[in-house]
C-alpha cells in the first residue's frame, strides 16, 4: 500500500509485517490481514478450550475408572503418573468437615495435598 500518500505510522501489520500506512493506530496494513489474523486468534482459542476439554475428559476417564474398581481414594502421585492432572476440575466449593469439596463433571471428592479422597458420583449437584 505505499505510494498512495499517506505517511508511514509507527507500526508493521501484526499479520505479515508490512509497514502500516495510514492513521497512528491502525494495527493491520489490509481487512484482509485483520481478517486472517482475527480468524486465527479465534481458532487458537478454540483449540485452547478443546485443549481443556480433553484434559478433563480424561480425568474424568481416570476417576471414572477408580469408582468402578470400587475405590474411592487414591494417591496424586499416582493419579499424575496415570495422566491425570489434579489442577483442572470443573467445580469447587466448601465441603462439610473443613474439606474442599472438587468436580470433575458428577464426580466429586475431597482434596488434601497427598491424595483425594471420598470419592463419589453425585447424581445431582
Ligand atoms: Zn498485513
Amino acid at each position: 500500500m505505499a505510494g498512495n500518500g499517506y505517511l508511514p505510522a509507527d507500526g508493521v501489520c501484526l499479520e505479515c509485517g508490512d509497514v502500516i500506512y495510514g492513521r497512528k493506530d491502525k494495527q493491520f496494513c489490509s481487512e484482509l490481514c485483520k481478517n486472517r489474523w482475527h480468524n486465527r486468534k479465534q481458532q487458537e482459542r478454540r483449540l485452547y478450550r478443546q485443549q481443556i476439554v480433553a484434559i478433563l475428559m480424561r480425568n474424568y476417564e481416570i476417576l471414572d475408572g477408580l469408582l468402578k474398581e470400587k475405590k474411592h481414594s487414591a494417591s496424586l502421585l499416582e493419579l499424575t503418573k496415570a495422566g491425570y492432572e489434579p489442577t483442572f476440575v470443573t467445580g469447587h466449593r466448601k465441603g462439610a468437615f473443613r474439606h474442599e469439596e472438587y468436580f470433575c463433571f458428577d464426580i466429586c471428592f475431597y482434596r488434601s495435598d497427598t491424595k483425594i479422597f471420598h470419592l463419589q458420583r453425585k447424581e445431582s449437584i
